[in-house]
């Protein structure tokens, strides 16, 4: 474990050093010699060491300059490892792309503040990646491969599994992190599929999911009038043109269903 370092909670360091662990978040991500990877929060490093060792090339921006003395050495070690110290956030996508040839893959245990935040610009920017494979808190894991009709079921977990094949790979007790956070953990793998499903129009889609999760107590009917600014007459169409009860709510639809919905518009 690293000493005479001050960990930061606002930084979301919580740190592994177990070999065992973190070689398997590495096999879980699928990479081999010819990939190229991007990692998030580098801490200590202990994880971009593993993935140098696999890698071909890794990336990988830390927010707290605090760490170069630990960061430096490792690339003093690691000729494949290239480090930004900067806030993922407010790097620009060109500023990480220009160090890849071909489409990468995200490894890396997120900090949980900004975990959602992090994906989602992931995603909706079009970074040219593979896969993602990281550790987030369990219940927030567990929100994103929910399926319809579970009450973690959201607008998170339609807007990933449209456009993505989920697996938790593992469950990590917070025993494992240092300092020790009060939530225990688990690594997701997410691959991108953007032919999974057929979306005409990425925003309506977004938007049709956003409005009918964030009225959840609402029928679809009321969301949709309310988030798309349309009458009740519309409202009503829409539903019905895709088979189904205008009482319905919006979180019983199926990722299909927010898709023909949003098709429709
Ligand atoms: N990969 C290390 C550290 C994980 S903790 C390990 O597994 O041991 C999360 C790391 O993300 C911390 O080092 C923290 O400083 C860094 N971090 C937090 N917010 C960040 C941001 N916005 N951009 C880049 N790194 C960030």
């Amino acid at each position: 474990m690293i000493t005479g370092f001050n960990f930061k909670k606002k930084f979301g360091q919580n740190f592994i050093s177990d070999k065992n662990l973190l070689s398997a978040i590495v096999a879980d991500s699928g990479i081999d010699n010819n990939s190229q990877v991007l990692e998030i929060g580098a801490g200590a490093g202990t994880l971009t060491e593993q993935l140098a060792q696999v890698a071909s090339k890794v990336v990988a921006i830390e927010i707290d300059k605090d760490l170069t003395p630990y960061l430096q050495l490792l690339c003093d070690r690691h000729k494949n490892i290239t480090l930004i110290f900067d806030d993922f956030m407010r790097v620009s996508k060109e500023t990480i792309e220009e160090h890849f040839d071909k489409k990468f893959d995200v490894v890396a245990n997120l900090p949980y503040y900004i975990t959602t935040p992090i994906i989602f610009r992931l995603i909706e920017e079009g970074f040219n990646i593979n896969s993602l494979t990281i550790m987030v808190q369990k219940e927030v894991a567990e929100r994103f491969v929910a399926d319809c009709n579970c009450k973690e079921y959201g607008a998170v977990s339609v807007m990933l599994q449209s456009q993505a094949d989920l697996k938790i790979t593992r469950v990590v007790p917070r025993s494992m992190f240092y300092p020790q956070p009060n939530v225990d953990s688990a690594v997701i793998n997410i691959k991108i599929n953007p032919n999974k499903y057929n979306i005409s129009n990425k925003e309506n889609f977004s938007k049709v999911v956003k409005t009918a999760f964030n009225y959840r107590r609402k029928t679809l009917c009321n969301a949709l009038q309310l988030g798309l600014n349309i009458d009740r007459e519309s409202a009503e169409k829409m539903i019905a043109s895709i088979g189904l009860p205008v009482n319905i709510r919006g979180e019983k639809l199926t990722i299909q269903q927010f898709i023909d919905l949003s098709n429709y518009l």
